[in-house]
């Protein structure tokens, strides 16, 4: 970490940072999930379909109502990219970001963590989610690990 010292200023760190997830009324449900060590899915009280990622109405019966359910934080590989290039702030390349069908039906995207082998890594491999905070400390983030994967 570099930082630049200037009297009468604060520090300015030079570590990038991802960037921040946009909370609003809607979707705060799901980060002060993340705090308590839950992942939140909504779930329509018109007609009881899930949805994530959080949304005000439901796309179904447009119905305002809605409630959370925990999910199980189990999950299937639905699909998945390598990220090699171009470099972006708070993000050690390559890295993996996968899109996760939960137990539950709805998708869930966030990044692949852990030692795996690249055969282990394909649609349909079982993953698990694991809350953790991102490398600096910005936030929290569901991430997810292939089942037997080390670290
Ligand atoms: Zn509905």
């Amino acid at each position: 970490m570099v930082s630049h010292v200037i009297a009468g200023l604060e520090p300015v760190s030079t570590v990038a940072r991802r960037p921040r997830r946009a909370v609003d009324r809607d979707s705060q449900f799901f980060a002060e999930g993340l705090t308590r060590g839950l992942i939140l899915i909504q779930r329509c009280g018109g007609c009881g379909r899930l949805r994530h990622p959080p949304q005000p109405i439901c796309s179904h019966c447009r119905s305002f109502e809605w409630d959370t359910v925990e999910a199980s934080g189990r999950g299937s590989i639905y699909t998945f990219a390598v990220h090699h290039a171009p470099p972006l702030p708070g993000f050690s390349i390559p890295f993996v970001i996968v899109l996760v069908e939960l137990e539950e039906g709805v998708r869930m995207i966030g990044d692949l963590v852990g030692n795996s082998t690249d055969a282990a890594l394909k649609i349909g491999a079982p993953v698990t989610a694991a809350i953790m905070a991102d490398e600096g400390d910005n936030m929290l983030l569901v991430r997810w690990r292939l089942d037997g994967a080390t670290a």
